[in-house]
């Protein structure tokens, strides 16, 4: 599902705005969805051949440029190649399993991992260099999204507007009366309701974007197990951060940075957005009894949520 709110003017209604961000996302998703079969991404993945070069268009592209980046940024902590690990812990579309893998799985799906396995030719086309990798953008996808609808809306001669996909937004200019976008992140907890605000946060022409580990976890002897993996070990993140938001000028960048940062921790993961113009992050990590502690970067400014 996704959400748009527009600021419209006599001169500039919405009409027909919602069948052309239809027929972009719909193109979006031809390229970049994993869940169709046919989708260039889908094609890709089934490719045996290791060498054979495989067109891309240039959405797939640009989604690839970026994914490499932020590889490379977080040292590997994002990877975009990282599903046979996710399915290998029990994250994948047979549902939840709670046997923890042997060592000898793990190392030998690690050999199937592993974003530089993949080489991306600026032309427009990508080169296996293992038979066995695959590639999953839906951690970074969902982000390139609501820029492609943001870029829309401001073909279409709109300059105020607010853009939500799956919760990872952009607002643009600022709303009717005059005053900045504001956007609610949900409480961090399993228990909390999703309409449930934890923190608000005003956004002027920037994307936001969370990675949460509280809906999606398999427990296993009382612990939770996350589904998020560290490529670079093999293993399920231990690092009890259970919502990672990353503010950035696009929402492909915080989305992707949002899922890295949570792999990365507090500690690596704010020195990496300290780093980065025009990108902020707030990290939040559980301690015991559910206490959360917050690790803001230096310029990430929020709201309280008023009491509900
Ligand atoms: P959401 O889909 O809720 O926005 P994320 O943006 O964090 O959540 O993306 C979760 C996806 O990231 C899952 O599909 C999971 O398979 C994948 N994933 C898990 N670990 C990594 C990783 N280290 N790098 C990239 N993607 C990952
Ligand atoms: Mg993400």
């Amino acid at each position: 599902t996704y959400h748009v709110t527009v600021v419209a003017s006599p001169s500039r209604s919405g009409d027909g705005l919602q069948e052309a961000i239809d027929r972009r996302l719909n193109e979006v998703n031809r390229q970049l969805s994993t869940w169709q079969e046919d989708s260039e991404i889908s094609r890709f993945n089934r490719v045996a051949g290791v060498g054979e070069e495989f067109p891309i268009s240039s959405d797939f592209l640009a989604v690839m440029e970026a994914a490499a980046e932020v590889h490379t940024l977080s040292g590997g902590a994002w990877d975009g190649t990282v599903s046979p690990l996710v399915v290998l812990w029990g994250f994948g579309p047979g549902g939840p399993s709670l046997s923890s893998p042997s060592d000898e799985r793990i190392a030998q799906t690690l050999d199937e991992v592993g974003f530089d396995k993949i080489e991306i030719r600026p032309m427009g086309a990508l080169v296996k260099r293992h038979a066995a990798v695959t590639v999953d953008l839906s951690s970074i996808a969902k982000g390139y999204g609501v820029d492609a609808v943001a870029g829309i809306l401001r073909e279409e001669g709109f300059s105020d507007f607010l853009v939500e996909i799956g919760g990872e937004v952009f607002g643009a200019g600022r709303r009717r009366d005059g005053r900045p976008w504001r956007v609610g992140i949900n409480r961090p907890d399993p228990e909390a309701g999703s309409g449930e605000v934890y923190k608000i946060v005003p956004l002027g022409d920037q994307a936001l974007a969370t990675s949460g580990d509280y809906r999606s976890y398999v427990l296993e002897d009382g612990r939770r197990r996350s589904h998020v993996i560290d490529p670079r070990t093999g293993e399920p993140v231990t690092n009890r951060v259970v919502s990672a938001t990353v503010l950035a000028p696009s929402c492909m960048r915080a989305d992707g940075l949002a899922t890295a940062v949570m792999v990365m921790g507090p500690e690596a993961g704010l020195a990496l957005v300290e780093g980065l113009d025009g990108v902020e992050a707030l990290i939040v990590v559980e301690r015991r009894g559910g206490f959360l502690e917050e690790h803001p970067s230096s310029g990430f400014r929020t709201e309280d949520a008023p009491d509900q």
